[in-house]
Parts: structure tokens; sequence; C-alpha cells
């Protein structure tokens, strides 16, 4: 299995997507083989900071890289080469996949035995939430913004509208899941003082069950710290020069703040 590429790139899973560009930029120059002539493990890492930079290099990238993951840890890490469903199921695609999250009733296709049986007093059937991350910048943060956001979920299948799911009539468009992978664009509300790494619920905007409820999508913001700031557990650092004779003797610091204004530190003695 591929190594992971937000190790390979030394920046942490909720890095932002401008972050991640400027990780990969500063690596690729230093392990370029124009600068490493001869030097074979400078070459492999090279290849391995390239193929990390198509995995989650463009926010469409990424975000299928992330649901991919997430997906193979419910499965124990296995992936999908390993086939959790049993036979029949060489090249499984994210929409078959997802279908067996939903529950529901289920009796077609070949694996009948990995689904529970139909409860006649459980809860509706509800499809799986999707989980997506948003990069604005501290300035949209601090005022609210609204975004235009797209992404990719399962929705009932045009031509059945979810009918064939379960039932052994055949259906072209959705292969018998009864939903089927589309893209779809909202306007994400963005309230203003909002947080690095906060939450945001979308009701019903994750994947539609074919016969019961649609999950949420579950939006993570990434604050853009820019260059000079970086975020530790959810507080904005900044490195700030100071004279020694400051630090010694005590006085002020100018600084910027993410939003541009001036402000004055006091330094103490
Ligand atoms: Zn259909």
């Amino acid at each position: 299995m591929a190594e992971d590429p937000y190790r390979v790139l030394g920046v942490s899973k909720d890095a932002t997507d401008a972050e991640i560009k400027r990780a990969y930029r500063k690596l690729a120059r230093q392990y370029h083989p124009d600068r490493n002539p001869g030097d074979a493990a400078a070459e492999e890492r090279f290849k391995a900071i390239q193929a990390a930079h198509e995995t989650i290099g463009s926010a469409e990238a990424r975000r299928e890289h992330d649901q991919r993951i997430r997906m193979e840890d419910m499965f124990g890490g296995g992936g999908f080469q390993g086939n959790p469903f049993g036979s029949g199921f060489g090249g499984v695609d994210l929409g078959d996949i997802f279908s067996q999250f939903m529950g529901g009733r289920g009796s077609s296709g070949g694996f009948k035995q990995q689904q529970a049986p139909p409860r006649e007093d459980g809860p509706k059937p509800r499809g799986a939430d999707i989980e997506a991350g948003l990069d604005i910048s501290l300035e949209q943060a601090l005022d609210g913004t609204e975004v235009r956001f797209s992404h990719r979920r399962l929705k009932r299948c045009d031509k059945c509208d979810g009918t064939s799911f379960g039932r052994s009539k055949r259906c072209n468009p959705c292969n018998g899941t009864g939903v089927q992978t589309k893209g779809s664009t909202l306007t994400v509300k963005v309230p203003p003082n909002a947080q690095h790494g906060q939450q945001l619920r979308l009701r019903k905007m994750g994947h539609e069950h074919p016969e019961g409820d649609s999950g949420d999508l579950l939006i993570t913001l990434r604050l853009d710290a820019k260059e000079g700031r970086r975020w530790e557990d959810g507080r904005l650092v900044q490195e700030v020069p100071v004279p020694i004779t400051t630090l010694l003797l005590g006085g002020k610091v100018r600084i910027s703040t993410p939003a541009g204004k001036r402000v004055q530190i006091e330094v103490q003695e």
C-alpha cells in the first residue's frame, strides 16, 4: 500500500490545501533529482513526494482520498482489494460500498450473508454521512461568509427512484442499488468567528438512502494560517522576532494580526 501522503509531505490531516501546496513545493525543491545527482535515496523520496501530491494536492483528489481512507478504516484497513463481500465484487466502487452502510433490506446481489436481517421495529434506514474539509481564510472566518461547495453524493436513481434496492428487479443505471453517484452544489454558510477545526452539519446533504432518510454532510473548517503562522491544538501560533535588547529590558513590539490590524504587544523585562 502507498505511504500515507500526509506523512510524506509532513503535514497534519487537517492542514489546509494551501499548507499542503507549500509543503509539497518545499520538499519537491529539496529532493529534486537536479539537486541530488546520483542520489538514489533522494530520487525515491522525490517519487514518493510526487505521488503524495497527486493524491492530496487538489481539493477534489484529497476529498476522494480522505473518503477512501475512512472507508478502509471501517473495514479494518483491509482496503477494497481484499474484497470484504466475498466473491463477485472484483472492482468494487464507492457507490457499492456505501450502499452496504445503508442498512435496510438488501436481499439482492451476492452479499446476503453479511447483512443483518430486516428489523420491522428498527429505526428508519439512513444514508451515510459525508465528511469533507473546507478551506477559508482567517478574514472569512472572522466575518463569516458564504461559500459555494461541490461534492459527490449518492442520490436516488433517476429511473427506479430507489425501488430496485433490495429487490430482484434489475435496473441498469443503478445496478440494483437504487442510488447513483451525482454531483451536488450548495452554499455553505460559515458563521462569524468560526474556529479552525469547527464542524458544520448540513442536514440531509449526505448520501441519500434508496428508501430511507438522507445522511448529513459534515464540513470541517480549515483556516489557512498563511506564511509564518501555524495551528497547534486549535490555537494560532505566530512567531515574532524580538530584539535582544527588548527581551532584556522589556518594551513594545508591533505585530500585524491575521485581520491586518497593527497592534502593540508589551514584552516583559
Ligand atoms: Zn435504478
